[in-house]
This record gives structure tokens, sequence and C-alpha cells, in this order.
């Protein structure tokens, strides 16, 4: 069985290293978006990820957070850092978002709300993709997550510092569906395990009756250069070896699904490729 269909979104970007995304890659800065996708389904509609929320666009100590980690590279906050489309309204700040809540404006350009959603999937708990979870909570959707990315936001070892807001996941009216592995959530639409990035961080195949297979694995991969150079994202929030080597398998077993299934991948940070896939405006089929 399949999905019906899917749409790409983008939330807003942040002013990042690329080293960040590319291990041992420059680090020198980019503009990456913040992207999501919703996948029709005979169970309704899902979403992956949600983009930063408009509160932490709002607070300065986010900003710090960005600025801080780009001077200690030797940047000078004060330069621009050039962006394809979409152009910052503010290309010195270090993020954007959508008007408004940018949950609810993204879906809103596919004339959904948050209560159309059956389901949301998050890949993992930086705030940078968990910043829409409190909006879910509202319209009663209910949440999917590993449940290691859940025990280790609440460890106390997620630290606001390197990217976890714990606003974003700490009401106690999410509605929390615990995933422990890869897990199919509807016809055609599977969770895949891949952890390293985060501990519990997760990545999502879809499978179309007309395109065939997708592959979206959000921070396991941010940009196509990941694929192109055989590289793992630059971080991992664990901190230790073990996790670098999870971030390897991680990445090597989406590479080689990729390869096997002849899927399309999309990276969860690249403009580039997020701009492309944008099209059709009916979604992809
Ligand atoms: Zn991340």
């Amino acid at each position: 069985m399949t999905a019906k269909r899917l749409f790409v979104l983008q939330f807003g970007a942040e002013r990042v290293p690329k080293s960040l995304s590319l291990r041992g890659g420059p680090h020198d800065l980019a503009w990456e978006p913040f992207s999501g996708i919703v996948v029709e389904t005979t169970d309704g509609w899902i979403l992956f990820d949600t983009g930063m929320a408009r509160a932490a666009q709002d607070d300065a100590a986010t900003e710090a957070v960005y600025r801080v980690g780009a001077v200690g590279l030797g940047h000078n906050p004060a330069v621009a850092t050039p962006a394809v489309h979409p152009t910052p309204s503010d290309s010195l700040h270090w993020t954007w978002v959508l008007p408004g809540d940018p949950l609810v404006s993204a879906l809103a350009t596919i004339g959904l709300s948050p209560s159309d959603l059956a389901l949301a999937v998050i890949s993992h708990l930086h705030l940078d993709h968990s910043g829409g979870i409190p909006t879910l909570a509202r319209a009663g959707v209910p949440v999917a997550i590993q449940s290691a990315e859940l025990e280790f936001a609440r460890s106390g070892r997620a630290r606001f510092e390197a990217g976890f807001r714990s606003d974003d996941w700490s009401a106690a009216t999410v509605d929390w569906r615990r995933l422990d592995g890869d897990t199919e959530v509807a016809d055609g639409v599977r969770v895949l395990s891949t952890p390293g990035h985060t501990p519990g961080h997760s990545s999502l195949r879809v499978d179309l009756p007309d395109t065939g297979t997708w592959i979206f694995p959000a921070d396991a991969a941010d940009l196509g250069q990941n694929f192109l150079d055989g590289v793992t994202c630059g971080s991992c929030a664990g901190g230790t070896i073990a996790d670098e080597l999870r971030a390897r398998e991680s990445f090597d077993r989406l590479r080689a699904e990729a390869r096997r299934l002849d899927a399309r991948v999309v990276p969860g940070h690249d403009q580039v490729v997020i701009n492309a896939v944008r099209h059709p405006p009916g979604g992809h089929r």
C-alpha cells in the first residue's frame, strides 16, 4: 500500500556554519531551511517536523546561541550571509520564520490547519524541528517520537545552549506516541530509526503511487553534499564515540536503502533541494 501524495514545507531558516551539517566540513556560514513534510494517507494527513517556534524566534537567547557558535569560529556577526531564495528580511539576523505561528502559516500555504492532521512525527527535539509541538498539542494532534529521544530530552543532558528548547516539549498536554525503532505509521509512511545526530533521531520513508519511494533523512543528512561526499552530519548531541558510530550506521543505512529502492532523497536542510521539490503546487503523487 502507498500514501496518496506529499508536500514539502518551509517554516523558516537559520544561518549556520556548514561544518554543523558536514563532518569535517568548512566553517563558512550558510542559510539552511527549516523544512517539513505533509503526507496525505488513507488514515489522514501526517506531518513530519515542525520548524522553530515563534517564541524561539522572538527570544534574544536563541539568537545568542547561533551568534556565539559563529563568533567562536571567527565570524564577524556584522557581515551578512548571502541567501538563495527565499531572502531573509534581515540578513544579519541568525534565524527567520514565517509570520505568526510558523507551523500554522506553512500549513495554510497548502490549505491545511493543524486540526486537519491525524498525526505528527518529530525527527528529533532540536529547536529547529520541535517548535510546533505546543501548536499540535493545542489542536489535539498526537505526536510520535522515538522513546530514546524523549528520554534524552528529559535526562537533563539536552541543554538550551546545544539547541534543545524545553518549552517546546515539556507541556503535559502533548499526546506523545512513543516509538521504539522502525514503525509503519500509515499505509506507505514509515518512520526509520536513525540515531546518532541525537539519541532518538528518526527519518521518514514515504511510498507514493507514481513517483515511488522518497526518503527524508532530517538531520541524519542535512545536505545533498552529505550524500555526494559520503560524510555524516557535523554534530552528535550525545557527545560520545558510540554516538558518532551510530550516526555513521544510520547514514550508511539511508544511503543503502535509497540505492536499493531507487528513492528520491530530500535532505532536511538543503535550500536548493527544498526549493526544487516544493513544486508542483498540487504535491507529489
Ligand atoms: Zn538537529
